[in-house]
């Protein structure tokens, strides 16, 4: 018995030592080298569109006295990281619960637009932005994402800096030219468009035209997007994976760029 002992504990010891070798050697079983997380954390910071739109969250269990520790949590459908579903804009079309599954996962594609945005932050991303972005890495693949690099993400820390309030208490960011929106739709059959700002459209939009436009066209949007920095303009999957909301208008979202 004893010799079974010990030959069992050094089989274990064995497996062990192998399982920890293989941790340790292990790559993305995906093939891609690196998982980055296109999001911001969601909490009491959290700069909302309206300084009135926030995050609540409640402690209803802790571990001193349920043996468990959870909370409840209160947000608007729009707010942190989240995705528009075309339903936002456009009645009787998908719901962030409806959007097909085959949609979230896609091609992407990093539009750095921060050279022009420098000094005026009501830029309107052009179709010009995107030739020359075509000019370096071909076209943009069809059923791609596009999501916008302005820069605007490094003034996250401060809401103030982030909505860019003027003094009549119009929002101040860079979004997308209508023109733009409508040449990816309709020239390049994107599935989704976003940007690091609050809004696809820029701040001080009123009618909202490229929300009007692809949304009404089943073309989701991805807001308040983090870390583009750290992304390829080229090459990269996305999977963009929204809380399944019944008949939301939107919703949370997190949003993960694969890196080959
Ligand atoms: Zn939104």
């Amino acid at each position: 018995m004893r010799v079974q002992t010990f030959v069992a504990g050094c089989a274990l010891a064995l497996a062990l030592f192998l399982f920890a070798q293989r941790q340790g050697a292990m790559t993305l079983p995906s093939g891609f080298h690196a998982v980055i997380d296109l999001t911001h954390e969601v909490g009491s910071r959290t700069p909302g569109f309206d300084a009135s739109e926030v995050f609540r969250a409640k402690t209803i269990n802790t571990i001193e006295k349920d043996k468990y520790f959870g909370r409840s949590f209160s947000l608007p459908e729009h707010f942190g990281t989240h995705i528009d579903a075309p339903a936002h804009f456009a009645k009787g079309l998908w719901t962030v619960d409806q959007i097909p599954t085959e949609r979230l996962v896609a091609p992407l594609v990093v539009l750095d637009v921060r050279n022009q945005i420098s000094g005026n932050p009501n830029y309107l991303i052009s179709v010009e932005d995107i030739a020359r972005w075509e000019k370096v890495n071909g076209h943009i693949p069809q059923g791609s994402v596009v999501l916008a690099r302005t820069g605007w993400s490094s003034r996250w820390g401060s809401g103030k800096d982030y909505r860019n309030l003027d003094a009549k208490g119009v929002l101040h960011f860079p979004g997308y030219a209508l023109d733009t929106a409508k040449f990816l739709v309709e020239a390049r059959n994107v599935i989704g468009i976003g940007i690091d700002t609050l809004s696809v459209d820029t701040g001080s939009s009123e009618d909202f035209p490229v929300h009007q436009y692809s949304l009404s066209h089943s073309v989701y949007h991805l807001e308040n997007v983090a870390n583009l920095e750290h992304v390829p303009p080229a090459g990269a999957v996305v999977v963009v994976a929204p809380m399944k909301l019944e008949g939301g208008s939107g919703g949370p979202v997190r949003i993960l760029a694969l890196v080959r």
